[in-house]
Parts: C-alpha cells; structure tokens; sequence
C-alpha cells in the first residue's frame, strides 16, 4: 500500500479486514510501497516519512498482526530495486505501455508531470515487488489485475530466457544421439517442454517419456531424468490474483470514501468527531420538516446502515423514515453507535504505538529483516541463472 497519510474507513472495509483475514490463512507480507509514493510525488517528498509511520499504526490498529504476517517497508528491502533493474532489461516497452492504468493514471493526474522514467515503470517495481517473494497469490480488486498478468508473463520471459541450464541443448542433443530409435521425437518434445512449461510439466512428461523407451540402458535413462530434472528451472514464479470483493464503503455524502471528496472518517477519529461528522450527515434532501416522509433510498445515512445495522434496526429506518415516525438525528444515532464500537478496539490498540514509537520501529525492524532474507534468497537464484554471481 502506497504511503499516503492516515486511513480512513474506507480502506479498512476496503482492504485492512481482508488483510486481517488472511494473515490466518496464509503466509502473508504486507509492506508500505514508499519508493511508488515517489513515482507520482517525486517533488514533494516531505509528506511521506510521516505517512509511513502513521500507515503502520494504522495497519496495526486494524488488526494486522507482526507475529502472523510480515510488515515493512519497500526501501529498506533494496533487493526490489535490484530485481526491478534486471526486469527492466528484458521487459518490452510496449507491455508497460499497455497497462492501463498508465494513461488512466496520467489522464486523471494531468496537474503534474508523469512523463517519466519511473511513473512508465512503476508497474514493473511492482511485479519486482511480487516476485522477489516468489508470491503464489496477491490479494488485490479488479482494477490491479492487469498488473499481476503482467508479472505473469514478466516471470514467463524470465524463466524462458534464464531458467535453463548454459548449454542445455548441446548437452540434451548429445544425450538424445544415444537413445537411439526414439531420439528425434524425444528431442523435439524435450525442447518444447523446456521452453514452454517449466519444471512441473517437463518432469511428469519426462517420466512417461523414460517409460516409453523401454530400450534404452539405465546409464541414458538416468542421464534423461537428470536434464529434465536439472534444466527449465522455474527461477521466479508466476503468482495468481486473489480477488477480493470490493466492499464499497460509502462516505459521508453517499459517494465513495475519499480524501479527495472530503468525505471520510478516519480509521482513527475522535470519538466527538466522528459523533460531529455523522450528525452533521446530509439525509433526504426532500425531508425538509420532521413530519415529512422520508425516503431511504435517497439518504446517505441509510447506506450507513446497510452496512453497520441489523435486519432489525434496518426495518426501524425503513418504517420510520418512510411514515416520519423516527427523525433524522434519532436514525443516525444506532450509526454513530456502530462506529464507535468499531473504532474503540482500533483506538485501544493504536495507543500503544502512539505511546512508544520504539515499539514500532521495532516490528518493522523485525519485518525487514525477515522480508530481506527471502528477498536475498531469490536475488541469489536470479543473479544465478543469469550469470551474473562473479
Ligand atoms: Fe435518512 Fe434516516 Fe432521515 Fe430517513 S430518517 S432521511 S434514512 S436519516
């Protein structure tokens, strides 16, 4: 998640509870994106350090859990950087062009320059991102799905170009020259497995090919079996979507929670303010009296209940709009209540941070170091299978 200030509520019906689900099913590593806040706020870089410390509380607070999953911080991992330029080398130009939130984003942020080098990019630090923790699965909405395809086939091209040993095919010709009768169907279906499947695939095809040559001596079968087991090595793996619901939250005036509408409550408001914020909610602009029927279906506060209140409650607005037999301050009151209920467990757990910022500095130590060893780890194998560990 890219640093961009407190959170609102939106991200945590949004985002943090499916985190908070997760971290129990999956080995999960969630990290601040601090070198992506840089892709489209390269000139002012004041804001983030303050973002990131207060993103982790908030995570935190949510009920993200160190000892489950591992929370850091992108820059303090500079083997992302490092993958990322070795991607870069081989990733064409057009598969970066073609993602599209590339023109969408520079369409919607036509106020500042993103024609650069590292806005073009950034989809690529992305699938480094993924990829240096050899991700099976990223838990990301719609709207991000081109960005794990294209990790997809960033991966693809790296295992095609790097995941087979130096000198395979001489070694592979040579082998199959002495199995005799079989030899060129055998070579022809050992290339195609190498170069289009992967290790997997190759190994299961290979045995049944090693039953098929029944002819052959042991000494040519086992040397068969090691080039399929040795050779189209999958160096990074290709991860899947996890989708996730996009549990829509409303924000104060019916639209989407936003920053940019002004419309949120913050993850860690006030009590007083979020009691201020909701009473102050807009409802059915044609309830002009109390005694005038209202209308849930045209008032913000009611999409508020849909997903704060139960069936019962739920039938109280609805009766008591519709006949006028509830006011508006009197229906927002079970909202109000909700939220609070909500937040009181996030606020307990945010104060401690608050108190002791070692605290968390130190969870996020902790995170790095151990994002840092599995990060090394494949930036060992990459650096392997590209012949560049001298
Ligand atoms: Fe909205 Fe509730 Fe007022 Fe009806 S009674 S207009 S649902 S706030």
């Amino acid at each position: 998640m890219r640093p961009t200030g407190r959170l609102h509520l939106g991200h945590y019906h949004g985002v943090l509870k499916n985190w908070v689900k997760l971290q129990h099913e999956y080995p999960c590593l969630f990290f601040v994106a601090d070198w992506h806040a840089l892709t489209t706020s390269y000139e002012d870089t004041q804001v983030i350090e303050r973002s990131v410390w207060d993103m982790l509380i908030d995570w935190l607070a949510a009920g993200v859990d160190p000892s489950q999953a591992t929370l850091f911080i992108q820059s303090r991992v500079p083997e992302h950087a490092e993958l990322h330029l070795l991607l870069s080398m081989m990733c064409p130009l057009g598969w970066l062009e073609r993602v599209p939130t590339y023109k969408d984003q520079q369409e919607k942020l036509a106020d500042r320059d993103l024609a650069t080098y590292g806005f073009l990019g950034y989809p690529l630090l992305q699938s480094a991102d993924i990829l240096i923790y050899r991700a099976n699965l990223v838990p990301v909405g719609e709207d991000q799905v081109p960005h794990v395809e294209l990790t997809r086939e960033v991966a693809r091209r790296f295992n095609h170009l790097y995941g087979r040993e130096p000198g395979f095919e001489d070694k592979a010709r040579e082998a199959v020259k002495k199995l005799g009768g079989k030899r060129g169907k055998l070579y022809e279906e050992l290339r195609t497995l190498y170069q289009q499947e992967g290790k997997d695939e190759a190994l299961a095809q290979g045995k049944a090919l090693l039953e098929e040559a029944q002819s052959l001596s042991m000494g040519d079968r086992e040397r068969l079996y090691g080039y399929l087991e040795g050779s189209g090595k999958m160096i990074l793996a290709e991860p899947g979507a996890l989708l996730t619901e996009a549990a829509r939250m409303p924000g104060l005036d019916g639209q989407k929670m936003s920053k940019s509408y002004n419309n949120t409550l913050m993850l860690r408001e006030e009590p007083e303010v979020v009691t201020k914020k909701i009473r102050g909610m807009k409802t059915d602009t044609q309830r002009v009296r109390r005694t005038d029927p209202g209308d849930p279906d045209r008032c913000p506060v009611w999409q508020f209940h849909v997903i704060y209140s139960d069936d019962s409650v739920k039938q109280w607005v609805q009766e008591g709009c519709r006949s006028a037999g509830i006011g508006c301050l009197e229906c927002k009151q079970p909202v109000i209540d909700a939220v609070l209920k909500e937040q009181a467990p996030i606020h307990e757990r945010a104060r401690q941070y608050e108190e002791d910022p070692m605290l968390l500095r130190n969870i996020v130590a902790d995170g790095c170091e151990r994002a840092r060893k599995l990060a090394s780890e494949t930036m060992r194998d990459v650096r392997e299978a590209m012949g560049l560990n001298y």
